[in-house]
């Protein structure tokens, strides 16, 4: 068999750090390696286009680009920078490609592995949460294939693969994050370093905090409604603390499945790399004994409102959910940045989405990345307006 042509769009990443590890496990060899994509982070971009001797390593900083081609000198591998070259790369021809950069600055580079027809493992779930049915209108029209990458996510499309019937309800785990048992005016006080601190798993900054506020889950509803066509009121979210059930598929017989593994992205990136087949992973194994009890509780909605945002926007329908994420971008900015708090995000999220006009589903991808743009500049007056 040919070797597979695969590219990673940030390898710098969480993600991105976990697919070289599962590769290097199957066996470099087994790869052709064409592009792999970064940003800030040169000296891990080129370490990674070295390790699987990749074609092209391409940082979406202009500014870094002579620090890159320093970092590769004498590998042959070739050099570039910019949102361009970025595009470029992941239109090389390819089977397979990850989508791990973080944010709507993903749906780009993706769309453009899309429109070659490859199969699209899909860390970056704000390509689905912005972009929704257009994404899918391309994935179909261009004949990609989409394998969800995003754990709840994967351990869903798992559990439904060998089934006809359809689903009654989808149960979204939810550790909880690190302010699980927080009280409202601890989380109104919480730093940008309390809420990183994920319990179970190791992720970037950015999702670490989004698990920390529950907009992490917010985006995961939007995400499952499109990838699994189920609506608000058949998808539910049940926290459990120690995060060993990935999710939960629930059928008119009153069965429910489950898929449960060690929190380890890996599992969901080697089944994304080898689907339809199953990898050997030198993940820990669970130990029911050891592990003695899995705990549930319903989510609370008032100390995390990201949920409600979450459902009134799929409800909303048309941009809603694209403007939910746009506004939760420069949220997240600005609390990182120490401009609001940490229950600010969630207001200037609600304010933002409320001020806009959510229109029908958009027709065209040049839609979504207009409101996506015009929901930016609301999201940054409603910071701006504040700060004065
Ligand atoms: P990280 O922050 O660890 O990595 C993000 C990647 O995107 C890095 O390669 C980064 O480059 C790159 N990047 C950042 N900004 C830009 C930009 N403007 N243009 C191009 N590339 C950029 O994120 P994660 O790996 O944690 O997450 C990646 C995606 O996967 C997210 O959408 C997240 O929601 C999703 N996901 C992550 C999980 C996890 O366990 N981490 C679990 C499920 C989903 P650099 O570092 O060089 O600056
Ligand atoms: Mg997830």
């Amino acid at each position: 068999m040919d070797r597979r042509r695969i590219s990673i769009l940030g390898v710098t990443g969480s993600i991105g750090a976990n697919t070289v590890d599962v590769i290097e496990t199957l066996g470099v060899e087994q790869f052709e390696t064409v592009a792999v994509t970064g940003h800030a982070n040169i000296a891990a971009l080129a370490d990674a286009a070295q390790r699987l001797n990749a074609e092209i390593a391409v940082t979406a900083d202009p500014g870094r680009l002579d620090a890159l081609r320093e970092a590769l000198a004498g590998t042959g591998i070739e050099a570039a920078a910019g949102p361009d070259a970025l595009i470029e790369a992941a239109q090389r021809p390819i089977d397979w490609i990850m989508s791990a950069i973080v944010g709507a600055a993903g749906l780009r580079p993706t769309l453009a592995a899309v429109r070659q027809g490859a199969t699209i493992a899909l860390a970056n779930k704000e390509c689905l949460v912005a972009a929704g049915s257009v994404f899918l209108a391309e994935i179909e029209r261009h004949g990609a294939r989409l394998l969800p990458v995003d754990s709840e996510h994967n351990a869903i499309f798992q559990l439904v693969a060998h089934e006809t019937t359809p689903i009654e309800r989808l149960l979204l785990t939810a550790s909880g994050g690190p302010f699980r048992t927080w009280s409202m005016e601890q989380m109104a006080a919480a730093s940008p370093k309390q809420a990183v601190a994920h319990p179970n798993w190791s992720m970037g900054a950015r999702i670490s905090i989004d698990s920390a506020s529950m907009f992490n889950k917010a985006l995961e509803m939007v995400e499952a409604g499109h990838l699994f066509d189920i609506s608000p009121k058949n998808l539910e979210v049940v926290v459990h603390p120690q995060s060993i059930i990935h999710s939960m598929v629930g059928y008119g017989d009153g069965s429910i499945l489950a898929h449960l593994g060690p929190s380890d992205m890996r599992v969901a990136i080697g089944y994304a790399l080898a689907w339809p087949e199953r990898p050997d992973l030198p993940v820990d194994r669970l130990d029911f004994a050891d592990l003695a009890r899995l705990d549930f509780e319903a989510p609370d909605e008032v100390r995390f409102p990201p949920l409600r945002l979450a459902r009134e926007a799929m409800e909303a329908g048309g941009l809603a959910a694209c403007h939910m994420n746009a506004a939760h971008e420069i949220a997240l900015d600005g609390f990182i940045s120490g401009q609001i708090g940490f229950l600010d995000m969630a207001r200037l999220v609600e304010d933002t989405v409320a001020s806009l006009d959510c229109g029908p589903d958009a027709e065209t991808i040049d839609v979504v990345f207009e409101a996506d743009a015009t929901a930016r500049r609301v999201a940054r007056q409603w910071i701006e307006t504040r700060a004065a």
